[in-house]
């Protein structure tokens, strides 16, 4: 399928293998450079000719690796039988170990979002039980556990019994839960942020896509932004960390990326992170569209959109997971309103290559320190214990180091168009399914596109 699509010089970079976007058959795919856009092109012999742009433009794909050394999972639930991505459990041919772990305690949602990875409804299935999450807690443990726990769903406050699943992970010996959810609960009713807390919740991974209400009509069908500032100041009143998670959609909310930005240095010490999701195409959102936000986008919006204040350069690509991913970059909030960058990377600090098994184990760790933080209520830059320390000195660094970090990050999930096998050998974020096996994040949440999912209710 070669030169039809440009006349420019085409440079072939890799090839690696990928699936049919329509019937998920294994094919072969190319890896190919076209000016400073990079496309991911494969054929089905059923059905044709896919491309998808996977790169676009600075800072160069070429620049972007890293060098990690692979490492086996502690404990394969599966054989290597028909080939990736079908042998998920994780089979022997994985290359990396479970870092963060995603219990979907709950199909049921509170909102009928058009985008949604798992699309979920308002009934759904039938939730899992309690005795069957404690086994899916077992599981974990025999795979190398405990490992950082997100509740997932659905929208995981649907259940009531929330707060009994975290005390019940605790129990066993795992020491980082983190909610993904919606946040209308935690706004809506009094003393629920803090049952969570009590129970033994560390952070609200909070879906936030903008700070107008525009995106909100659009992405999720209602007005959700003054719930939004509601969950938050109900975190912060119990010391819960949050980190905000918006979704990108491109002509939706990509011009918003500033303003989150200066919104959540605002919003500093409860708000921890940012983390972006530019969008997929597989669950509720599973017709194609052309438009794409790929990472070299986002980066570039950053950089124009605060006006420099967090620039390309500082931002790393991740190291516990394939390169191509992900970016992170973390900043402190001088008490002058200026941001200084802190440039590592921010789940290894050392230089030496790591082993995947060594970026895991520090990306946990890192989680579990900087999302997990105790949060401290919200209040402006003043702040009355930090006035103890003379400006400008260690202990008033160091302090503000503690609690006016930001962390921000961007994960590109892959769906059945750009999906690269290289890179979900590669992944750490795994999905308990419900036969107990670890499943890779986006193998989970591949749908082709006649709406069959590969693993999603399969049991
Ligand atoms: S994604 Fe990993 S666990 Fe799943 S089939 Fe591929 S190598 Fe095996
Ligand atoms: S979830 Fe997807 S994008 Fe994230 S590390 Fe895994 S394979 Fe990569």
């Amino acid at each position: 399928m070669a030169s039809k699509h440009s006349l420019r010089e085409r440079i072939l970079l890799r090839t690696t293998t990928s699936v049919c976007p329509q019937c998920l058959t294994r094919i072969e795919a190319y890896v190919v450079k076209e000016g400073e856009k990079v496309y991911l092109e494969k054929t089905c012999n059923n059905h044709g000719d896919f491309r998808t742009l996977i790169w676009n433009g600075l800072p160069a794909y070429e620049s972007w690796g890293d060098a990690r050394l692979p490492s086996q999972p502690v404990t394969c639930l599966t054989q290597v039988d028909k080939g990736c991505p079908y042998d998920c459990g994780l089979c022997p041919q994985h290359r990396q170990h479970s870092c963060c772990v995603l219990l979907e305690v709950t199909q049921r949602c509170n909102l009928m979002c058009p985008v949604c990875y798992a699309s979920s409804s308002k009934t759904g299935f039938q939730d899992p039980t309690l005795e069957q999450i404690s086994e899916w807690f077992d599981t974990l443990l025999n795979c190398g556990g405990p490992f950082n726990i997100q509740l997932s769903g659905g929208e995981p406050t649907e259940r009531d019994d929330l707060p009994t699943i975290i005390e019940i992970g605790r129990a066993k010996g795992f020491t980082f839960f983190q909610l993904n959810t919606n946040g209308l609960r935690l706004a809506a009713e009094k003393g629920y942020a803090s049952k969570l807390k009590s129970a033994g919740l560390d952070c609200v991974f909070l879906q936030f896509d903008g700070v107008t209400d525009e995106p909100y009509f659009k992405l999720r069908g209602k007005s959700l932004l003054s719930a939004k500032l509601k969950a938050i100041e109900n975190c912060s009143d119990v010391g819960l960390s949050v980190v905000l998670v918006p979704t990108l959609v491109p002509g939706v909310n990509e011009n918003e990326i500033g303003a989150i930005l200066t919104f959540a240095l605002n919003y500093l010490p409860v708000v921890r992170g940012v983390h972006f999701q530019p969008i997929s195409y597989f669950g509720r959102y599973g017709v194609y569209q052309e438009k794409r936000l790929t990472l070299p986008d986002i980066l570039r919006a950053i950089e124009e959109q605060t006006k420099g204040l967090m620039k390309t350069n500082d931002f790393s690509p991740g190291s516990a997971e394939n390169a191509y991913c992900s970016f992170n970059g973390k900043f402190v909030l001088q008490p002058d309103k200026k941001v200084r960058s802190l440039k590592s990377n921010s789940s290894c600090s050392c230089q030496a290559p790591c082993t995947a098994a060594e970026s895991a184990k520090k990306a946990q760790i890192y989680v579990a320190r900087h999302w997990g933080s105790p949060a401290k209520k919200i209040c402006c830059s003043t702040d009355n214990r930090e006035n103890h320390h003379n400006e400008g000195s260690l202990d008033s660094f160091l302090y503000r180091l503690k609690h006016y970090t930001l962390a921000v990050s961007c994960m590109a999930f892959q769906d059945a168009w750009n999906l690269d096998l290289d890179r979900l050998r590669d992944c750490y974020i795994h999905v308990v399914s419900l036969d107990k096996k670890l499943i890779p994040f986006c193998a989970y949440n591949l749908t082709a596109l006649s709406g069959k999912s590969l693993y999603r209710g399969q049991v």
